[in-house]
């Protein structure tokens, strides 16, 4: 079955092309081949298109491009030699309390992910953009499926997904913890179930996948139970532009103190908070670690401040779970930053986590899916990196969730 992956933000499309197995619904659908994948970046204007396609190796291309419809087009225009597309996956942010499970797009779910725009405005635009862009392409005969990034979350038992506000005006508002990241955190769970051979049901794992957008979560039998993300993704860790947990009055101060509606303080939460705001400088880690070498004291607050949080979670989510029988790390800082890993995870020695230096120095740039080991021999507490790859993990639910219908 040729699957096309589309994961829409709100100025970029990455867009893989997997040959995926035929089988039954319960069997665990793993791609073959690799057709295409690629990214446009910059749209609504100048944009760059860096694809890879087998057989033809990689091109970096530059155009304008208006909309998601015409970055899908570019990228359909490298398509023609390939096998015809048989079903599209997308992957949507916001799936709210109606969509626990990935579906089959159809007029009604489109209209629930739209009505869903007002709990997530920052980004279900973008989803939907992308699946109306895809078929102005390619029409409405091609089946596609939505997978939601807050459906793994579903499982969160009320004590975590609830706030401590008025029943009756919370209820309203369909206001709780949502959680994000979950295609994320799914998929970090099934690449350490692949590398250990555990079928996680009897596992308790804290994922932390830490990117520009940062999340952590507590996993145990293979479901969410608590997840740092809440009713929308401002909630939680230290983040690239986010700043994560603070006290709810601040945005009221800051509005009458600076004179400006709540929305723009909560601009500034999103866009110019966490490592970027603390530092002064950036939210690039790399960039931070290279200026807290050369002495730089706000960027290497802002690391630590950053390393501070995801311990400080790490160690909540000890206790919700009960300990843990393994530490996932994901995302661009956790895949490659052993300083970082090394950061948070130090002085963890009292619940078992102990790192090994060498493992941990070597665990860089893993190929997509790939995983290492990075804790010491008979540490209690193991820790992992996962490659985690979410483009793979959306074709293998839009797979599953086209076999389930077929087999109705
Ligand atoms: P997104 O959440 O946008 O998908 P990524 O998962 O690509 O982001 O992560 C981006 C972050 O990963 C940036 O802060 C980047 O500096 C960081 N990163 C990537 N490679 C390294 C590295 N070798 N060392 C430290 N940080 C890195």
């Amino acid at each position: 079955m040729i699957v096309l992956v589309l994961n829409s933000g709100s100025s970029s499309l990455k867009v893989r092309l997997l040959d995926m197995p035929e089988g039954a619904p319960q069997e665990e659908p793993k791609p073959t081949r690799t057709l295409l994948s690629g990214v446009v970046k910059g749209i609504g204007g100048k944009s760059t298109l860096e694809l890879s396609t087998e057989g033809e190796g990689a091109s970096k291309k530059t155009q304008l491009v208006p909309d998601h419809s015409s970055a899908i087009r570019w990228v359909f225009e490298h398509l023609n030699a390939l096998p015809q597309v048989e079903v599209v996956g997308h992957r949507v942010v916001h799936g709210g309390e109606r969509f626990s499970q990935s579906v089959i797009i159809d007029e009604a779910v489109l209209a629930e992910i739209e009505a869903l725009i007002e709990l997530a405005p920052l980004h279900n635009p973008a989803s939907l953009a992308g699946i109306r862009g895809a078929r102005d392409v390619m029409g409405s005969t091609v089946p596609m499926v939505a997978v939601f990034d807050t459906a793994f979350h579903h499982s969160l038992p009320p004590s975590a997904r609830t706030y401590a506000l008025p029943h009756e005006l919370a209820s309203r508002h369909r206001i709780r913890r949502y959680g994000f990241h979950g295609i994320a955190h799914a998929s970090l769970a099934a690449g350490y179930a692949a590398f250990t051979g555990s079928t996680l049901k009897a596992d308790r794992l804290i994922t932390l996948q830490l990117g520009n957008g940062c999340s952590v979560t507590a996993i145990a039998g293979g479901k969410s139970i608590e997840t740092s993300m809440g009713f929308t993704p401002l909630e939680g860790l230290v983040m690239g532009t986010r700043s994560g947990d603070l006290d709810p009055s601040i945005v009221s101060y800051l509005s009458e103190r600076e004179k400006v509606e709540a929305i723009e303080v909560e601009r500034w939460l999103n866009e110019q908070s966490g490592l970027l705001g603390v530092s002064g400088r950036t939210n690039d880690m790399r960039e931070l670690e290279a200026a807290a070498q050369a002495h730089d004291e706000r960027a290497a607050f802002a690391i630590e401040l950053f390393c501070y949080r995801a311990r400080k979670y790490m160690g909540a989510y000890l206790a919700v779970l009960g300990s843990a029988d393994a530490i996932v790390f994901g995302g661009g800082i956790g895949e490659n930053s052993p300083t970082i890993r090394a950061r948070i995870c130090a002085g963890m020695e009292w619940c078992g986590l102990r790192l090994d230096a060498e493992r941990n120095k070597a665990a860089v740039r893993l190929p997509p899916g790939g995983a290492a080991r990075i804790s010491q021999d008979g540490a209690t507490v193991a820790a992992y990196v996962v490659a985690d790859d979410e483009e793979t993990w959306i074709a293998r639910e839009t797979v599953r969730c086209v076999r389930l219908k077929d087999a109705v």
